[in-house]
């Protein structure tokens, strides 16, 4: 691994090599981008780069010992914050990283803060990070991960410098997936319904991405709002964490995307495979594609509700009753 081995996102990659080269490296970066395109591996690449014993042009030697630890994930000058209990980054988190960042690098040459999912940051540890980001102690660069750059403190995002990540071609990611022993009609399916994420994409294949949608297909068929109680009793299976219940509803828009673009007659719908090409069309059938946009809507502000401290039981029963009144 070294720079050269994240696809897609060159122009990121040459950003940062020639920010080191001339010896300007900003102390502060906001990576933006879709999950799954290369964001984490790239900070994880300059931290590398940064303490490599013997750098190359294209960063990292992946052999010297900073290198190694880095790629293991236990070089004591790496520090990942990220959200506790898959909420909030809180500002105790943000207190223990001021502790540290006043020490210099333990070994190597410059420590490497990334603060993943910064948008998830509670809003007194946001102002405290704030301060930090203004006196940074010397040996210390911040790497901040967010899916969008309004999505946080718009005074954070003035402190870093912004490098934005771009969706990967789809052609990139089928490779990927053949790669991984996906059939090529898997890959080509897969990748277009990622989004342009690899991460994301990976995810669909192994786990069950196809059971999952008809999963979804067969709850929507029973969507009637006389039929609560089969209703109620068919999703309590579906009932998980709060990441979990996340990535259901991210299942969900697909579906509700594949249904309404059936309603509207666009021809997207090709990358379904036959049984399920069937089903949406049976679904879209039903309804006018107002009422599956409406439904649509409501999963949307479900995955809302989610992120902050709603009870996702509550939120998930509430989004099927919802749907069937529509
Ligand atoms: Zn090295």
């Amino acid at each position: 691994m070294s720079f050269q081995a994240i696809e897609g996102q060159e122009r990121a990659t040459r950003l940062l090599k020639l920010s080191m080269q001339t010896g300007k490296l900003h102390h502060a970066y906001i990576f933006s981008g879709l999950d799954g395109i290369g964001k984490k591996k790239t900070a994880l690449e300059l931290a590398k780069a940064l303490n490599c014993r013997q750098p190359g042009p294209e960063g990292g030697c992946d052999l010297c010992d900073s290198c190694l630890k880095l790629e293991k994930g236990n070089h004591p000058d790496f520090v990942h914050l990220r959200p506790e209990g898959s909420q909030y980054i809180r500002i105790g988190q943000i207190r223990g990283l001021e502790e540290q960042i006043n020490f210099p690098p333990y070994m190597g040459r410059v420590r490497l803060c990334l603060i993943d999912k910064a948008s998830h940051l509670k809003i007194e540890a946001a102002h405290a990070f704030l301060k930090t980001l203004e006196e940074p102690p010397a040996g210390n660069v911040f790497v901040l991960l967010v899916n969008d750059l309004g999505d946080i403190l718009p005074t954070l995002v003035s402190r870093c410098l912004a490098i934005a990540f771009i969706p990967l071609p789809f052609a990139v990611i089928a490779r990927k997936l053949l790669e991984e022993g996906a059939s090529a009609e898997e890959a080509a399916s897969l990748s277009r319904l990622s989004g342009g994420s690899l991460g994301r994409a990976l995810r669909y294949k192994q786990t069950g991405f196809w059971e999952k949608h008809q999963a979804w297909l067969e709850q929507l068929e029973v969507l009637s709002p006389h039929k609560s109680a089969i209703l109620l009793e068919g999703i309590k299976k579906w009932l998980g964490s709060r990441e979990e219940m996340l990535e259901k509803l991210e299942m969900g828009r697909v579906c509700l995307r594949d249904i309404l673009g059936a309603s509207l007659g666009l021809t997207e719908n090709g990358e379904l495979p036959p049984v399920q090409r069937d089903r949406v069309a049976a679904l879209a059938a039903r309804h006018p594609a107002s009422v599956w946009l409406r439904r649509l809507a409501l999963i949307d502000r479900t995955a809302e509700y989610l992120t902050g401290p709603a009870n996702p039981q509550l939120a998930w029963e509430m989004l099927w009753l919802k749907m069937a009144r529509t």
